[in-house]
């Protein structure tokens, strides 16, 4: 199935692209994708303008696909790691103490992120040191989660996939072609129940690609309280 045009319709003050592709289907379908692209499966037969006026008529519905899960992207906030800036990990806050030292190093002390380094001017320097801290706490809480959340999906036959850590700009997680939960390293900063929402958002998508009501069925079942879940992350100082 190739996708054979492109094309755009006016929701208010937004422009929506969406792509057509043809099949010879005798149903017009529009699902909107995790990653909020409209796609459209049409007939062979169907007329471009008759297509835009189902799609058009759909409007409501894909804008409200569209920022349902806009909100699942994380906030990008810029940080001077200064000594008494906040930062969260695993949805507590730290305060953040600096300490110029012969040599770097980072650790946890009660309620403090303790940064010691001999270039405690450098930004760049003590964000990687926070974000080294960062990946050994997700390498250690994320296969616990995963582990934790997993046997809700037992019964949908969804084997346990393997799990890729790494920074992600737009999302929280994925769940990829090849069967790899991706998990972005920066949700190690959110509280552990929201953690566990992401991952079970991802292994729904294991047996259903978008958001439709097969992917709420699963996740109502798998974890009821997910709404709230959702509501928490997209609410958190992120
Ligand atoms: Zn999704």
């Amino acid at each position: 199935m190739a996708v054979s045009a492109e094309a755009s319709f006016k929701w208010g003050r937004r422009r929506i692209a969406y792509s057509i592709e043809r099949t010879d289907r005798s149903r017009l379908k529009i699902t909107v994708t995790p990653s909020c692209e409209v796609r459209v499966v049409a007939p062979l037969q169907a007329h471009k303008d008759e297509i835009r006026e189902r799609v058009q008529r759909k409007g409501h519905w894909i804008v409200k696909q569209i920022e349902d899960f806009e909100q699942y992207r994380p906030k990008t906030p810029t940080r001077q790691f200064v000594s008494g800036e906040t930062h969260l990990l695993k949805g507590v806050q730290y305060r953040l103490r600096v300490v110029s030292h012969v040599a770097s190093n980072i650790f946890i002390d009660h309620d403090r992120i303790v940064i010691e380094t001999p270039r405690s001017e450098s930004r760049r320097h003590k964000a990687a040191l926070l974000k080294h801290l960062y990946n050994i706490e997700a390498h250690r809480e994320f296969p616990a989660r995963l582990n934790a959340v997993m046997p809700a999906f037992g019964v949908d036959g969804v084997e346990h996939p393997r799990l890729i850590i790494r920074p992600m700009i737009k999302r929280w997680g994925s769940f990829t072609p090849k069967r790899n939960l991706v998990l972005n390293l920066d949700l190690i900063q959110a509280p552990v129940y929201c953690i566990d929402y992401v991952i079970a958002h991802e292994l729904a998508h294991a047996v259903q690609p978008d958001h439709g009501p097969r992917w709420r069925r699963l996740m109502d079942r798998a974890m009821p309280d997910w709404r709230e879940r959702k509501i928490h992350l997209e609410q958190s100082l992120l």
